[in-house]
């Protein structure tokens, strides 16, 4: 899915480890169900609006590709307004909840450039989940057709909602 919807989902994984324990494990558990959740949200992107190539031609895909980074500043402005030093505590959570996507775009697609067949490893076994294990075999594909763009935008509205209801709860006094 997009990075938003990453970066939300890392956000209310830390806002519940730090909710309910206590450090080092509201850290060590938000990094890694952070880190595994991207593989859960990659394998329910299957009915998410999700072309492998670029259609600048076509208005639809760019307003979407336009609307979902915009929305990355938005929330990031919004968090500073309630609490900034929330920002560079929620960093921990987005970061993991996307390190697959850094890892196998930014990391492997360099080193391995020069060959010719590319293989991103970690999206690899995502793209075992999506086909081989049950309920992700279920999910309809909607990558190609814009009603997948409904169901990112009522998850992100969803993760966002909670949120929005849950952040009073995370402790200030963390350590
Ligand atoms: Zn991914």
């Amino acid at each position: 899915m997009e990075a938003i919807t990453h970066i939300l989902t890392g956000i209310v994984i830390q806002i519940f480890c730090f909710i309910y324990l206590i450090f080092p494990f509201n850290l060590i558990f938000t990094m890694i169900f952070a880190f595994l959740s991207h593989y859960i949200i990659d394998a329910l992107a299957k009915m998410t609006y999700h072309t492998p190539e670029a259609h600048p031609e076509d208005k639809v895909w760019v307003i979407w590709h336009i609307l979902t980074p915009a929305l990355i500043v938005v929330l990031l402005v919004w968090l500073i307004i309630m609490n900034w030093i929330l920002v560079l505590l929620f960093l921990i959570g987005a970061i993991f909840a996307n390190l697959v996507d850094i890892i196998d775009w930014l990391v492997f697609r360099a080193i391995l450039k020069k060959d010719r067949e590319v293989h991103y490893f970690l999206h690899d076994s995502i793209d075992f989940i999506r086909e081989k294990i049950p309920p992700f075999t279920w999910i309809p594909n909607w990558n190609q057709e814009y009603k997948g763009i409904i169901i990112e935008a009522f998850i992100i509205t969803i993760i966002w909602l909670t949120i929005l209801f849950t952040l009073n709860f995370m402790p200030t006094n963390f350590l």
